[in-house]
């Protein structure tokens, strides 16, 4: 670099907004210099190309100090407002995780479409400048609780994931780089029952998470409980059968015929995901009472739930054996 004499600061330095993306404010900073992101990531970085990379997840720390340097604001608020905030929360830090649990990429995963970055265009349409939130990259964050409407998760006009770093950014818009549709008019859909949302919001707070009848257990066992949950109920041979024993009545199980049954959790849109994360939240009451006593009245054996690599029982029983936690009596109910 510049051996011993201070980077000069860009012209363009916007400071991050409340609660903003690390990769959004990267892009407003390179608009803010004449540059596209790609552009901006080539001269901080000296010439390396980004690709599709999502840099709310794999931006190094190097590249957070040269834009701190560049731009005087902390390389430690960059880092704040990326995914790897919640490592050791939502997910074990040391694990080495192709997707991140309940952080799916932007744009691509395996080569399948991954809708990692959501958003809420009546936020988007509020806002003197559109920018990304953090909170809409956790997927079961389903809808805005300002607003009372579900996340939108793909463009408007032509369904592809949002993209922050190739979004298109006028004064006022943010459009898709596909097709050029503005994300503020995309349709929001009303919401309702945001307590499972705000039961797994406050949770990302807690060291420990006090699962009613079991005790308490740590938080990222607590996230991969309910990530196991919601694909039981998602997909897979048990689900329907264990979303009709979840409804609580026939216009409650109405609002699931039109979710399809997909092995991969991923690829539900807020609305399905919302209805889906509920449902399944209400195995953990009770646990695993309630959990049993479904799988039971579902026709699901305790046989059959041990074959399946993600089963629920295999994850906590996993734990006891670790010696992280001495189970209560219940936790070996017969199925
Ligand atoms: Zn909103
Ligand atoms: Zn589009």
């Amino acid at each position: 670099m510049n051996a011993g004499r201070p980077t000069p600061l860009w012209p363009g330095r916007p400071r991050p907004l409340p609660g903003e993306t690390f990769s959004s404010w990267f892009s407003r900073t390179a608009w803010s210099n004449g540059l596209t992101p790609a552009e901006l990531y080539g001269v901080a970085t000296s010439g390396a190309q980004i690709h599709s990379r999502d840099l709310d997840r794999l931006a190094e720390r190097s590249l957070l100090i040269r834009l701190s340097a560049a731009t005087g604001i902390s390389a430690d608020i960059l880092a704040d407002a990326m995914v790897t905030r919640w490592a050791g929360h939502l997910y074990d830090a040391e694990e080495r995780h192709i997707r991140l649990p309940w952080l799916p990429s932007v744009g691509t995963e395996r080569t399948r479409p991954s809708f990692g970055q959501q958003f809420c265009p009546l936020c988007l349409a509020e806002d003197p400048v559109p920018y990304f939130r953090l909170g809409w990259r956790l997927y079961f964050v389903t809808a805005c609780r300002r607003h009372r409407v579900h996340l939108c998760d793909r463009c408007p006009g032509c369904g592809e994931p949002i993209q922050p770093l190739k979004t298109i950014r006028t004064r006022t818009d943010l459009e898709c780089h596909k097709c050029g549709s503005k994300l503020m008019a995309a349709p929001a859909a009303p919401a309702e029952d945001f307590f499972t949302q705000a039961r797994l919001l406050t949770a990302t707070g807690q060291d420990e998470i006090d699962l009613p009848g079991y005790g308490p257990i740590r938080q990222p066992l607590f996230f991969e409980l309910v990530l196991r949950l919601l694909r039981l109920v998602a997909g897979g041979s048990f689900a329907r059968a264990l979303r009709a024993q979840l409804a609580e009545s026939a216009d409650d199980l109405s609002q699931f015929a039109d979710i399809p049954i997909r092995a991969d959790p991923y690829q539900f849109e807020p609305r399905q995901r919302h209805l889906l994360i509920a449902l399944a939240a209400r195995m953990l009451d009770d646990w695993p009472l309630r959990f049993h006593a479904t799988c039971k009245a579902a026709d699901v054996s305790r046989w059959q739930l041990e074959r399946t690599s993600r089963s629920p029982m295999t994850l906590l029983k996993k734990d006891c054996h670790d010696g992280k936690h001495q189970p209560n009596i219940a936790m070996i109910s017969p199925n």
